[in-house]
């Protein structure tokens, strides 16, 4: 890249160290800025004091059609910190009625699976899936049950879980646009798209720790506990970034990348237009070995549990779109769960094993077609700072594969500015930009800061 400058990057959640680690690939200078004292954002392993091990914040599938992560996973050469079989196969049990079976796609773009009884959904026919491409053409206020069969099994036993795990929204409110494209870059290219992979160790030994080790040896520069308080504008630029207590100046050449939550982006940029509806997620972390042979992963219907992680000596079951669950105490949350947990591992139902209820009450923003048009651009109208984000406007909904893609998207508009530009950035007087910046006298939040030299 041409420009020397800095880009700073807030927010060291997946977006935030994706765009960092595609920066510092590219050979930018980079400061990563965090408010907390840890990377990961919503998306991190932590050890447990109560269950005496680490636990993931949640459980976080990835396939490997997600190319925006496979590509992060290579730029911090993770890759093999993540397990999962070697054909696209996921377990499924229906509680209501006992029955197990396995769906597995085989690994071509043409589905020649759906005609094997044996790779579909126990008790569906071929043709009942071809009803997936009325999701394509779906009109954008449209939901997935509005263009699919609400009362067939193949919607109880896989598109309505689906739907919940990939949107965090239930098939009756979620876009059928955004489920379209999910299914397009999983399932529409195949088993070979749909390989199931999870972290070995934990969500930061595979995904953070290893970004930040990245950083380190390219020179970036991380900086926790630096909550960014206020954005300084001029003109068309960011000029300024306000931390508790420094003050950081962005030079011409310089560019920043604003990775933080929607709700704190909206309050950081002035008339920014954010998705406001959040929907949570519940996860139960039982200390307990799982019996020899259980799967990675058992999806779950007809219970309270949906998906059943198999860790090393955790058990963990998420439950999203959880708005019938959040407010439950989490004593009684524990005992259902294992009920669930239980009967799809061929566990003993009492006792229940030590547990730890994780409730995340704003865990993604709703994809609900209303949300979905409050997405912003990542571009904004101040030329030098670009938005990232499970929750800007990437076409996937709120995971890891959509936060990293708005973080490599952002660093590529940045290569694409710089190169577009060359040193235009310099052109411009900074004693002009700054001539309609206000923030003098009294209000003036710089007083008493220190202003750090990058
Ligand atoms: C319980 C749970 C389960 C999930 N399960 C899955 C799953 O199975 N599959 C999947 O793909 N996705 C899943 N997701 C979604 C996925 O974790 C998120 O979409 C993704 O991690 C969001 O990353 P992000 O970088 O956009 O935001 P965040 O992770 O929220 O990162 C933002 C960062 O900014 C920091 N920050 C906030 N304010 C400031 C400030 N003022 N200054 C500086 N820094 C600041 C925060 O501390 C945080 O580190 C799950 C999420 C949760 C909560």
């Amino acid at each position: 890249m041409s420009s020397p400058g800095t880009v700073h990057v807030a927010g060291a959640g997946l977006a935030g160290l994706a765009a960092a680690v595609a920066l510092a690939e590219a050979g930018r200078r980079v400061v990563l800025y965090e408010s907390t004292d840890h990377a990961g954002g919503r998306c991190r392993s932590y050890l447990d004091s109560e269950l005496g091990c680490r636990i993931d914040n949640g459980n976080h599938l990835l396939l490997s059609g997600n190319r925006s992560a496979m590509e992060y996973l290579r730029l911090i050469g993770a890759r093999d910190t993540f397990e999962g079989p070697a054909e696209a196969v996921f377990p499924f049990v229906d509680l209501a009625s006992g029955e197990r079976w396995t769906l597995r796609p085989n690994r071509g773009v043409v589905p020649w699976w759906l005609l094997d009884a044996r790779r579909r959904v126990a008790g569906t026919r071929a043709r009942e899936y071809l009803a997936a491409r009325r999701l394509r053409d779906a009109a954008a206020d449209a939901t997935v049950a509005d263009c699919l069969e609400p009362a067939s099994t193949l919607y109880r036993r896989l598109w309505q879980p689906v739907a919940v795990a990939a949107l965090n929204t239930r098939a009756e409110a979620g876009s059928a646009r955004l489920y379209w494209q999910v299914l397009r870059e999983t399932l529409g290219r195949g088993g070979a798209a749909c390989l199931p992979l999870v972290p070995r160790e934990g969500l930061s030994e595979s995904l953070v720790d290893p970004a930040l080790a990245m950083l380190r040896a390219r020179g970036a520069d991380t900086r926790f506990a630096a909550r960014l308080r206020r954005i300084g504008f001029a003109g068309s630029r960011v000029i300024e970034l306000d931390f508790d207590n420094s003050i950081v100046d962005v030079a011409a050449e310089d560019h920043v990348v604003l990775a933080v939550p929607a709700p704190v982006a909206a309050r950081l940029v002035p008339e920014l237009a954010v998705p406001d509806d959040h929907a949570p997620i519940v996860n139960a972390h039982y200390r307990v070995a799982a019996p020899p042979g259980t799967p990675l992963f058992i999806g779950v219907v007809g219970g309270t549990a949906e998906w059943v992680f198999r860790k090393r000596e955790i058990v963990s079951v998420t439950v999203s779109a959880a708005d019938a669950l959040v407010d439950h105490p989490v004593e009684e949350l524990a005992v259902t769960l294992w009920r669930d947990v239980a009967a799809a591992c061929g566990l003993p139902e009492r006792p229940v094993p030590p547990c730890r209820i994780l409730k995340e009450r704003r865990a993604t923003f709703r994809a609900t077609p209303v949300q979905l048009k409050k997405r912003p651009m990542p571009r904004t109208r101040w030329n030098n700072l670009l938005l990232a984000g499970d929750y800007v406007d990437t076409g996937l909904p709120a995971t890891i594969e959509g936060a990293i893609r708005s973080g490599l998207a952002a660093a590529e508009a940045i290569a694409r500015l710089t190169a577009d530009h060359g040193m235009r950035g310099h052109a411009v007087s900074d004693g002009a930009e700054r001539s309609d910046d206000t923030r003098t006298g009294a209000d003036d939040p710089r007083r008493g800061k220190a202003r750090l030299a990058r």
